[in-house]
């Protein structure tokens, strides 16, 4: 199972994509990016008991976030 189902971030604007390893705020043309998840893989392998057992905290999402582990 993937830690993160952030699979890139894009620009809504002139359609560029980023790598998520990389921290870019916002495109070479000005637009803020946006974040583009991995919904299938999400839907195959996030289940509503996993989220129930674990810490509320913002990590128990941490699939919805654009980082790969917790030291970013
Ligand atoms: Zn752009």
């Amino acid at each position: 199972m993937k830690y993160s189902y952030v699979s890139h971030l894009y620009c809504p604007k002139c359609g560029n994509t980023f790598d998520t390893k990389k921290k870019h705020q916002l495109c070479t043309c000005g637009s803020p990016l946006l974040v583009n998840y991995d919904l299938e893989s999400i839907k195959e392998n996030l289940k509503p008991e996993t989220l129930k057992n674990r810490e509320a905290s913002l990590w128990r999402y941490h699939e919805m976030l654009p980082v790969e582990d917790k030291k970013m």
